[in-house]
């Protein structure tokens, strides 16, 4: 393996400077460090042997000839940093999950009510409307934007599964879900009967997003208590599910109606 484009292989480093003074100084620094340090290598997670033989510092991507070398590296500046570094990335990483935890813990203790559909995002004028095939009689949406700055040929856009959206996505939604239930309940305080739980997990939506860019991403929560009635192949229009592209507007509809 050549490692001589890795950082802190270039010919020389690792080499200590080449003054005799510097030498004896970094012996006696190394000697100080060995009588306080024990040199753990099985618990030190950011240290490992490499193939060669030599000891590679994970954390900042140093290689060092022998211990008293890599003590030495504990004991330094930018390892110490580097250290800092990770655990202020790790603490940020750790409130994540558990302010994930927290909100994925309100919502499945949540009661509730029916519904639909709400927006999110930078809204970009856009209308969600509920519509009715007078012939059919099934019940769609019909969802018109105005993206007039667009930059791109066209937006596109995608029907996505809870579980196909990222998770700082999936986070919004739960948040949206949950004030929308909130909402409805509010609105049926008098009504004793609450609907069923169900109904508002999120992985009973689905996620409309429209991608326009220079736009944010829109994301469209959509009810999904019944199937979407669209070809099985992708990018098929029908009557029931089609989209229209309006260049001289710059106005993009996309209708669906759900299975009876
Ligand atoms: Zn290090």
């Amino acid at each position: 393996m050549d490692y001589s484009n890795r950082v802190n292989s270039k010919k020389g480093a690792g080499g200590i400077a080449t003054s005799e003074e510097t030498n004896v100084h970094t012996k006696k620094r190394v000697q100080e460090l060995l009588a306080t340090h024990i040199l753990d290598l099985d618990n030190d997670p950011y240290v490992f042997r490499n193939h060669l033989g030599i000891l590679e510092c994970k954390l900042c991507l140093t290689t060092h000839n022998n211990e008293a070398s890599y003590i030495s590296h504990l004991g330094g500046r930018k390892h110490h940093l580097n250290l800092e570094r990770r655990r202020i990335l790790d603490e940020k990483q750790n409130s994540q999950l558990k302010f994930q935890q927290k909100i994925q813990d309100q919502v499945s203790i949540s009661n509730i009510e029916k519904r639909s559909w709400n927006k999110i995002g930078k809204p970009t004028e856009f209308k969600v409307i509920k519509i009715r095939d007078s012939n059919t009689l099934q019940i769609g949406l019909l969802i018109n934007c105005k993206f007039p700055k667009i930059a791109v040929d066209e937006p596109l856009f995608r029907i996505m599964s809870f579980y196909e959206l990222t998770s700082k996505n999936q986070n919004i939604c739960i948040k949206e879900i949950e004030k929308l239930r909130k909402a409805e309940n509010e609105e049926d305080e008098e009504n004793e009967d609450v609907g069923d739980d169900e109904e508002y997990e999120p992985t009973k939506f689905q996620y409309l997003i429209i991608s326009a860019e220079p736009y944010d991403n829109s994301l469209i929560i959509i009810p999904n208590k019944n199937e979407i009635d669209k070809p099985q192949e992708e990018n098929k229009m029908s009557n029931s599910y089609w989209w229209y592209w309006d260049k001289d507007t710059k106005e993009f509809y996309l209708q669906f109606l759900y299975k009876n």
